[in-house]
């Protein structure tokens, strides 16, 4: 049972012990905001809703640190490069876990730290608190390999028809993310916000404490039609935008409207697709172009050859209208 506790001080509390461990962007969200909302309406499925890990959940807590921009540039630039102490078999495999390391996994740890942190903070002052793993799950399954682990198998049947078999994250992040303001859905499938666009990672903490709710992003983030240069990055085109009436999976929509802000995705990725990518492409770029690419919040500069050229297509007409209107 939560006690009483005055909700600003406590939220400032909350905040406070979060950017002191290391969070930089920091949201509350109220938990009526996991009920289905606009403009897509999508449902929490079964087993991923706040209430079902804290029943008297009241707030969702969403921290994230962002990927510094030389850590998410300089491998997919170095790969177009000679590299004179490793051999050209090993340099994608080397730049991708260069890439891993300090792109994701020191992120995974100290947002996972971080809540921690906070959930210590909240049971000392009376409430209670969920934390999660910044990512997803891996479990081992007997009789199951380790890709049909992440990918699905045909002796277990695909759940709901999503994609990721049995690597589920066990709470969304994301979802959380943008119901705690701190940013909108992009046309990359990731979240955007306005201090970092998609280079960034979260995590969440959900507690029976009622905090201080931050407001809903109200302006558009993505930069939607007038860019799509995410779906042009992405070499093996898995990611599909959610109005395409082909699209049958659980999250399917009838259609999008351009202007709500993407409080729920308004893209598909296919993460067996994103998986196998240096299968089907042995010179396939380093893992993250879809967000390399992003111009949000300013055009990135420091790209390989081939973004570079996408970035310079989207530019011609934009810089031939901006002369002509001069
Ligand atoms: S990481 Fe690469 S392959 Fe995967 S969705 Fe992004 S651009 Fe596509
Ligand atoms: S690259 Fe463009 S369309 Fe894709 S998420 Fe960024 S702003 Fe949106």
């Amino acid at each position: 049972m939560a006690v009483e506790a005055d909700a600003d001080e406590l939220t400032r509390s909350v905040k406070e012990v979060a950017r002191r461990h290391g969070a930089v962007l920091v949201g509350v969200a109220p938990v009526d905001r996991f009920d289905p909302m606009p403009p897509l309406w999508d449902a929490v499925p079964g087993g991923h809703h706040p209430r079902d890990f804290l029943p008297e959940a009241r707030s969702v807590i969403s921290i994230a640190q962002p990927i510094l921009n030389p850590v998410m540039d300089a491998p997919a630039v170095l790969a177009d490069r000679e590299l004179e102490m490793i051999p050209p078999h090993v340099k994608y495999p080397y730049l991708e876990a260069l890439y891993g390391r300090v792109g994701h996994e020191v992120h995974d740890y100290m947002l996972e730290f971080i809540g921690q942190m906070v959930g210590q903070h909240l049971l000392g002052r009376g409430f209670q608190a969920m934390i999660f793993p910044t990512t997803g799950l891996h479990p081992a399954v007997e009789g199951l390999t380790d890709r049909e682990i992440w990918e699905g198998s045909s002796k277990q049947p695909a759940v709901r028809g999503s994609p990721f078999r049995f690597t589920f994250g066990p709470f969304s992040h994301r979802h959380a993310a943008t119901r705690a303001g701190l940013g909108e859905f992009g046309y990359n499938n990731l979240v955007l916000t306005r201090q970092f666009g998609p280079r960034q990672r979260f995590n969440s903490i959900l507690t029976d404490a009622e905090l201080a709710p931050d407001p809903l992003v109200t302006e558009p983030i993505c930069l939607r039609d007038e860019c799509g240069l995410c779906l042009k990055a992405c070499i093996m085109e898995c990611i599909s935008l959610r109005d395409d009436p082909a699209l049958t999976d659980y999250r399917s929509v009838e259609k999008l409207d351009g202007h709500r802000i993407f409080i729920d995705t308004p893209a598909r990725t296919d993460p067996t697709l994103c998986r196998r990518r240096r299968e089907g492409r042995p010179d396939s770029p380093i893992r993250g172009d879809c967000a390399r690419v992003c111009p949000v919040p300013r055009r990135p500069e420091h790209l390989p050859e081939r973004l570079r050229r996408i970035l310079e297509e989207w530019d011609r007409p934009r810089a031939a209208g901006k002369g002509a209107a001069e």
